[in-house]
């Protein structure tokens, strides 16, 4: 008998209506130390009950009133009253009373008349046996107490039933209520969506042998907060070594997780700006080298220190300079974000502060190294705008070391180093710049600098032209459109040539401005030539994907056609396959909403990109421009030639119009026409030419084909 039980007299209660029997059952229970109270009724065994609790009730089945049935199922309802050991006294061979009683809730039942020797042992033996159920029970709340406080539950899932059990804490760990059935769905639909795929992978792996389980995994709580539970299972074996089940534990140790982020979060920022330290930013440097070796892509590192920051800090004082540093990093951060060039999201820890007014970027994805140059610049130009410092307009430069990976070194140490010597670089050439670490960078970059800062001012100086080409019918050599090319001309570099600056302009965005140009000197040019009296043909204008981005291409260009008094479809717009590929929905859309106002679209360079011809016909478009790297070898290699002739007898069966780009031979025209192309466009016929050349040419009246350009 366990402690608690020897300590105190067991209590026993009685019920019966018959006084006599009472009085036997206590005496026959006095002997053994058992403390006896009665009862005569269901009423008065129910008041003795609340008074206090007995260790077991010898309950009489036949009582007036109120039936020994229905007082048991009154104790069972009593608060402490489900565990009682109760004990229901039946007439002899009364097999209904007895079904009864055990479906009342009694414990057990005794037959009359008593025989009084079996009737002791029998209370003893149940009073032994409630004692220890009371004690186990006493057990595994004390479990479950600790379990609470160590906010840890437990479970099993036997095998291969699968049944499971779990403590009541695993339940409140997976923020689930009390009485929720345990089962593997329910407690894995709790489990993070994101984690739920390799728990149950490991759990899986455990259950067939495989390592025991260790895992750190979110939950999702029904109010939505997150916690992190770490999990331990391992398999139990039977004792012919088969798999019985799987056990396991979960803690939960979100509070120690976030202290562990916190810790590392310390250990690797800068406290004054929140960016990454010099421990961060040489990790993701050693991780970006290798993940451009192995995408065989370039990674690059800028290396930027502030001008003149000292004088800052000695005249302004401590706080300003570093109101100034934050502000210069937020800046950075917001001219990194908006880099095109930069493929990941997670750019903000890409940026740190090495320490002072060091701070140090990193790049990866790059193509080109000029589009570090490009960053840089940005950067320049953001610091450049004046910062408002309580009350003080502060103005501030930085110089800029650049390195690119693999060029400037291997390792990230060598990448930082390089970069700090180019940036003493760029101080050395006057600040308020950037130099590469590798001397031949700088003078490509610069070329483009230059270009750039020309090309921003072009526009206000009316440096641009168009100039025309002519596209003629191959079947009767009459003139059927021209393609409008635009031309710079700068007063030092003399003629520049789209491919040279179409590029930056659409970089630094003035491809929008340049095309609305473009779309109005044609227009304009029509509206003349109209005036005059002379024949109009269409002309096509090149759209670049800058263009869409916008937003506003189809209502700019259709104000530029009311404006002058343009007819719609004397505009036809020409777009690579490339730019439909970029941002294809988007696209589509804006040359269906051209389309519908009456202009025509043309794809150029066809061939060049991946699109089918198939795909093409769904799209609004009614001409395609056969690239000039299919026509300049018709003529020698038969190949390109049979492969142009499919191209154009399929494109015919599309019903679309075909014109082929860069004729320039005689021979190429004669093939073109045999392979029944509609139209040709090329140095055979005519370079791109001024607008008063372009008229002569009209005025002509005929094609213009004077022989091979070769000749
Ligand atoms: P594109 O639209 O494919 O224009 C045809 C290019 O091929 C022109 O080069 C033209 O001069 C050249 N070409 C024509 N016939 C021949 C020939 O027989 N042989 C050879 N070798 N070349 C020939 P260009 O004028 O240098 O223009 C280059 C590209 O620049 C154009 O290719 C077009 O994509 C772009 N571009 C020109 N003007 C504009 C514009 O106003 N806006 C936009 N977004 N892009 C433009
Ligand atoms: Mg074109
Ligand atoms: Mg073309």
């Amino acid at each position: 008998m366990s402690a608690a039980a020897s300590r105190k007299r067991p209590l026993v209660l009685v019920v019966d209506d018959d006084p006599t029997m009472r009085v036997l059952v206590a005496e026959t229970l006095l002997p053994d130390g058992i403390e006896v109270v009665e009862a005569e009724g269901g009423p008065a065994a129910i008041a003795a009950l609340r008074a206090r609790t007995p260790d077991l009730v010898m309950l009489d089945v036949q009582m007036p009133g109120v039936d020994g049935f229905t007082v048991c199922e009154e104790i069972r309802a009593l608060p402490g009253g489900a565990d009682v050991p109760v004990v229901m006294m039946t007439g002899l061979e009364d097999v209904d009373s007895i079904r009864r009683a055990y479906e009342v809730g009694a414990t057990d039942f005794v037959t009359k008349p008593l025989q009084w020797l079996i009737l002791a042992h029998r209370v003893r033996y149940l009073l032994r046996a409630s004692a220890n159920l009371s004690e186990l029970r006493r057990g595994r709340e004390r479990l479950a107490n600790a379990q609470r406080l160590a906010r840890m539950g437990s479970w099993r899932v036997d095998l291969p039933s699968l049944a499971m059990h779990a403590s009541e804490e695993l339940l409140a760990l997976n923020g689930l209520p009390p009485n929720t059935p345990v089962t593997m769905r329910n407690l894995m639909a709790c489990v993070h969506p994101d984690d739920r795929a390799g728990l149950a992978r490991a759990a899986s792996e455990c259950a067939r042998g495989g390592p025991p389980l260790h895992s750190d995994h979110r939950v999702i709580h029904a109010d939505g907060s997150e916690r992190i539970l770490h999990a331990e299972a391992r398999l139990v074996l039977d004792s012919d070594g088969g798999a019985a089940a799987v056990e396991g534990t979960a803690q939960d140790v979100t509070e120690r997780k976030r202290a562990e982020e916190q810790i590392r979060y310390l250990a690797y920022h800068d406290s004054l700006t929140g960016l990454g330290n010099r421990l961060l930013f040489k990790e993701r440097l050693a991780m970006a080298v290798a993940t451009a070796r192995r995408n065989e892509w370039q990674a690059g590192v800028l290396f930027l220190d502030l001008d003149h920051f000292k004088r800052i800090n000695d005249t302004l004082g401590h706080s300003v300079g570093d109101a100034l540093l934050q502000g210069v990093a937020d800046r950075l951060v917001a001219s990194v974000r908006e880099t095109d060039v930069v493929a990941r999201d997670d750019i903000p820890s890409a940026v740190s502060r090495l320490g002072g007014d060091e701070f140090t970027i990193l790049l990866e994805g790059i193509e080109d190294a000029q589009d570090l140059a490009k960053v840089a610049r940005r950067i320049l130009e953001a610091l450049a705008r004046p910062f408002h410092l309580s009350g003080h307009e502060v103005v501030i430069s930085g110089s800029i070391g650049i390195t690119a990976w693999p060029e400037d070194g291997d390792d990230a140490e060598v990448l930082l180093r390089n970069a700090d010597t180019a940036m003493y670089h760029a101080k050395e050439e006057g600040r308020n710049n950037y130099q590469f670490y590798a001397q031949s960078m700088n003078a490509v970059a610069l070329q483009r600098l230059i270009l750039e800062g020309k090309l921003r001012r072009a526009l206000e100086r009316d440096e641009f032209e168009v100039h025309y080409q002519p596209k003629v019918v191959l079947a009767t050599g009459a003139i059927a459109g021209l393609e409008a090319l635009l031309r710079w001309r700068d007063p030092e570099l003399g003629m520049v040539f789209p491919g040279d600056f179409i590029p930056i302009a659409e970089e630094t965005g003035l491809i929008v401005p340049l095309s609305d140009w473009v779309a109005r000197a044609v227009c304009r040019q029509l509206v003349a030539w109209r005036e005059r009296g002379l024949r109009l043909v269409p002309i096509a204008v090149n759209l670049s994907a800058h263009q869409f981005r916008s937003g506003k291409l189809v209502d700019q260009l259709g104000a530029v056609l009311r404006e002058t008094g343009v007819a719609p479809h004397l505009l036809e717009m020409e777009i690579t396959e490339s730019t439909l590929m970029q941002d294809e929905p988007r696209v589509v859309a804006a040359l269906e909403a051209l389309r519908a106002q009456g202009l025509r679209i043309s794809i150029d360079d066809f061939g060049t990109g991946y699109s089918s011809l198939a795909y093409l016909r769904r799209l609004p478009v009614d001409t395609l421009k056969l690239d000039r790297s299919f026509v300049s070898n018709i003529a020698e290699d038969a190949d390109d030639a049979a492969l142009t002739a499919a191209i154009i007898s399929m494109a015919r069966a599309l019903r679309l119009r075909v014109v082929a780009e860069g004729v320039e031979t005689s021979a190429q025209r004669d093939l073109l026409r045999s392979f029944g192309c509609d139209e040709m466009q090329g140095y055979l016929v005519s370079r791109p030419v001024c607008a008063a050349e372009i008229e002569v040419l009209m005025l002509r009246g005929e094609s213009g084909d004077q022989g091979d350009a070769e000749s």
